[in-house]
């Protein structure tokens, strides 16, 4: 075996033993730190917004949430935004953060990283970098951020990094704007070693305003792009023993009779840029205030809440027949439909379009039903 399969064994085998004590003792293990709304890029599918009214954490607040975090067991943070680097303190956050012994990520559009900045994040050995790729071409990628010369500065950021050996990943947010590059943005990043990943679940603003759903595909799109991309990776991995298991467990049965199925709450949290802390970036419960309560009192709250929710009858999903095809969790029906409980057309859309594909015959009997009964609600976008 050899070394690096054994680090990274053993780094996955550290992961689960961590989050399993967290759990156990219900810690914040994981969390990401919304540092600003503020941005110097327009994306035309952005979904923050930033409040006039209300005053980001000033530095020396952040780095006491940090401190607070680290003696409440954390150790994964992740910096996000709006842009992180359009904080003057960001370099000292950094430094305090990593004082901290956290394993930090960032995200960020990459475009204020420079020469220096990027010597800095090589000397704190930041863990991870996620740069967000828009298209392949420049006149693409610079009109969805709305900034001339983005595209330029983000692949110069990519050399920057590279070239310093910062673990780096790209992520797309795939829409209608740039779908018909995307087979040469996985080039993009495979042409640079890079990993890449993509995203087509446009949201709402988190001002509740529909603007960028204009921007997201339609559901029969991001099935066909996804069709297309397992086809390919069947074909690569047709001589792989493993694959058959690996495709297995990915058809590990969806448990829908615990409401929130994730870690929040549990072992994880989002803080906002005015010192809030939620269950996750997408939902804004139960919005405790860090700086009154301080961190442990703020997770309580938080904990509290997961632990006390209780489902309303708008609960439909552990008895829906959809539901193994269904990716819908709490944010969803709370983006779409403003209620934590509610089904999301446009996840039941999706769910429908992939229990046909599979041809399932419970499911089609109620899709047929279902079609009838909600007509107006169905939000079959045009492709
Ligand atoms: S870079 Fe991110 S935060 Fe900035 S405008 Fe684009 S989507 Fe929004
Ligand atoms: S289709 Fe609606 S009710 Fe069914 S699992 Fe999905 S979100 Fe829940």
């Amino acid at each position: 075996m050899s070394v690096h399969i054994a680090r990274f064994r053993d780094y996955r085998r550290l992961r689960f033993k961590l989050t399993r004590n967290a759990v156990r003792n219900k810690l914040p293990l994981r969390g990401m730190f919304e540092l600003t709304y503020e941005c110097n890029h327009r994306c035309i599918h952005c979904y923050t917004v930033p409040a006039p009214d209300k005053k980001e954490l000033t530095t020396a607040q952040v780095k006491s949430v940090l401190d607070q975090l680290k003696d409440a067991g954390c150790f994964y943070i992740g910096f996000t935004g709006g842009e992180i680097f359009t904080r003057p303190d960001m370099l000292d956050i950094l430094y305090h953060a990593k004082k901290c012994a956290f394993q930090t990520i960032l995200k960020t559009n990459g475009t204020l990283i420079n020469k220096d900045m990027a010597d800095h994040l090589a000397k704190l050995a930041i863990n991870n970098v996620d740069l967000s790729l828009l298209g392949a071409k420049e006149e693409t990628f610079d009109s969805i951020t709305q900034v001339k010369g983005s595209f330029k500065r983000f692949v110069k950021t990519i050399d920057l990094l590279k070239e310093r050996r910062i673990p780096l990943q790209l992520k797309t947010c795939v829409m209608k704007s740039n779908i018909d590059e995307f087979m040469d943005m996985k080039r993009f990043a495979k042409e640079r070693g890079l990993r890449f990943s993509y995203d087509p679940a446009l949201t709402p603003k988190s001002d509740g305003s529909r603007g960028p759903i204009d921007h997201r595909l339609s559901n029969e799109k991001i099935l066909d792009l996804r069709k297309t991309l397992i086809a390919r990776w069947k074909e690569k991995h047709k001589n792989d023993k493993n694959f058959k298991k690996q495709m297995n467990k990915s058809k590990a049965k969806k448990d829908f009779s615990t409401f929130f199925r994730c870690g929040v709450g549990r072992y994880t949290f989002t803080i906002g840029p005015y010192g809030h802390m939620k269950t996750c970036i997408d939902i804004p419960h139960p919005m405790a205030d860090v700086l009154k309560k301080g961190v442990m009192g703020a997770w309580e709250e938080t904990k509290k809440f997961i632990e006390n929710f209780k489902p309303s009858e708008e609960y439909r999903c552990a008895v829906c027949d959809l539901n193994q095809y269904c990716s819908w969790c709490p944010a969803r029906g709370f983006l779409e439909k403003g209620d934590l409980n509610r089904c999301s057309p446009f996840h039941k859309e999706m769910a429908i379009l992939r229990a046909q594909e599979a041809g399932d015959g419970a499911a089609e009997k109620y899709i047929k039903e279902y079609i009838e009964k909600n007509k107006e609600e169905m939000i079959l976008t045009e492709s």
